[in-house]
């Protein structure tokens, strides 16, 4: 029997309207939600990524500012900048688009965004809250992944998670999230010696790690819920993830597509954390 589909552009549709009501309301009390995004340098996909983010705030009635700055831009040049961002009372989001140019130091960068204002989740700050259950951003992309399991009413309590990816901006957040849901979690990466006996033992699996087919069906358990958060291109060029999606689907109880699956759930919960920041300023 094939998978269930986990639809990011539906899920994203009803959390975007919900979005945009919310800001109706706060504006009515005389606050417009602000996100300020930053890019540096003329990387094309991160082009795309900011501008994606600017429409969805005009979408939900979110006032943003994009700052496009030369590969030029001094690290400190870009500082003060975050600085002049973290004054200013229009503004309750910032957001660096990364990769920043090998000059930066990305770190230090995120660091300096005020935690309040920390709407991708990067700081470490953000992270400390995350990992000790205190209010804090959650980063979007994991965030994204656990109202897709929100939304199918998937009990993660006692369930086996494996997260394939130990980045600090997917894999660990989401392994710390699947753990406050009381799922027993595994973190799968590189050095991982079986993966594939890991992978079977799981629940729900979430796919990080940027690699297309490294998810294949003899490695999934009948029933298992697959979340599928790679963007990788195939032999055409068309966009695809990390799990082989027509084998797995067979498989799968549930499964979410790529395109239109996590992708789209990013920037969404990108424009939730921004009204959340403005709802607590
Ligand atoms: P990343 O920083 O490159 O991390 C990839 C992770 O995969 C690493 O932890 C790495 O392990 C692990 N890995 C590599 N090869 C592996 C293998 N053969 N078996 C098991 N684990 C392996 O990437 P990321 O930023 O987390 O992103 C992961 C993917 O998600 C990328 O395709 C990215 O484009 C995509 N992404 C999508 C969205 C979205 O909105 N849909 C958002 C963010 C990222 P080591 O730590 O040992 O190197």
């Amino acid at each position: 029997m094939s998978a269930q589909l986990i639809d990011g552009i539906a899920l994203s549709r009803q959390i975007r309207a919900d979005v945009a009501a919310r800001v109706q309301a706060l504006k009515e009390r005389g606050v417009t939600p602000g996100l300020a995004v930053i890019l540096v340098g003329d990387d094309p996909a991160s082009a795309v990524y900011v501008r994606n983010k600017v429409k969805a705030c005009a979408e939900t009635g979110m006032h943003s500012v994009l700052e496009t700055w030369p590969a030029s831009m001094s690290e400190a040049q870009l500082l003060a900048r975050v600085a002049a961002l973290n004054e200013d009372p229009s503004i309750h989001g910032i957001l660096v688009q990364l990769p920043l140019p090998a000059h930066m130091d990305a770190h230090k960068v995120i660091e300096a965004i005020s935690p309040g204002k920390d709407v991708d989740g990067f700081h470490v700050a953000s992270a400390g809250a995350l990992m000790t259950g205190l209010p804090g951003f959650w980063p979007c992309t994991p965030y994204g992944c656990m109202k897709m399991l929100e939304s199918i009413h998937y009990d993660l309590r006692g369930k086996h998670a494996v997260v394939i990816g130990r980045s600090n901006i997917v894999g660990k957040p989401m392994a710390m999230m699947l753990l406050q849901k009381s799922a027993t979690v595994t973190i799968c990466h590189s050095a991982t010696a079986n993966l594939k006996a890991m992978t079977l033992q799981a629940d729900v699996i979430v796919a990080a790690v940027g690699k297309r087919h490294l998810l294949t069906a003899d490695m999934v358990k009948p029933g298992a819920v697959v979340l599928d958060v790679g963007m990788n291109r195939d032999d055409q060029g068309k966009l695809c993830g990390d799990v082989d999606f027509a084998s797995v689907r067979e498989v799968a109880s549930w499964i979410t597509p790529v395109p239109g699956g996590v992708g789209p759930m990013t920037i969404t919960m990108l424009m939730a954390n921004t009204l959340d920041a403005a709802e607590r300023a």
